[in-house]
């Protein structure tokens, strides 16, 4: 069994849109398939955290009960009984602000730790859409995996259970 399955979530789990920020569950649409990834992913990772950038909040596009409302929209819509994210973590700040948090920054990989001490580097990854993901996850000594259009969170799901 892996251990830890960080997932970035816009480009991710759901799909971003063009020029402004996904605010609420009107605007958000998994991509194809990447809830039922994210349910499969589930049995062989012991545990499954997001990291997310949500700038919005420091732009004052949307509030931090904005982001939470959605976030249960997003875990209602994942499951009926089981609970598959088992913590989300974002960073409100502005890319100016010189948080420790934002992304390719590891406050939040940092919290995580605290959170699950027992997280086992060796066995995790980091799955996200941008350079900064990759860099965080790298920093933090994960395994890293770029998903992109043309490859899914599905489609890596599928090459790992190979
Ligand atoms: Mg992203």
């Amino acid at each position: 069994m892996y251990d830890t399955l960080f997932l970035d979530r816009d480009g991710v789990i759901n799909h971003k849109l063009e020029g402004r920020y996904v605010t609420n569950f009107n605007d958000f649409t998994f991509i194809t398939k990447s809830d039922f990834a994210i349910k499969e992913l589930s049995k062989i990772f012991r545990r499954i955290l997001i990291v997310t950038n949500q700038q919005g909040i420091g732009k004052g596009i949307m509030t931090v009960q904005d982001l939470e409302q959605l976030h249960i929209y997003m875990e209602n819509e994942l499951s009926c009984k089981n609970k598959y994210i088992d913590k989300i973590y974002f960073c409100p700040h502005l890319e100016t602000s010189n948080c420790d948090c934002r992304k390719p920054r590891l406050g939040m990989f940092r919290k995580a730790q605290l959170d699950f001490p027992k997280i086992n580097i060796d066995r995790s990854f980091l799955v996200g859409d941008s350079d900064s993901d990759i860099l965080a996850g790298k920093g933090f000594g994960l395994e890293t995996v770029k998903v992109s259009a043309s490859f899914t969170l599905y489609d890596w799901l599928i090459e790992l259970s190979k």
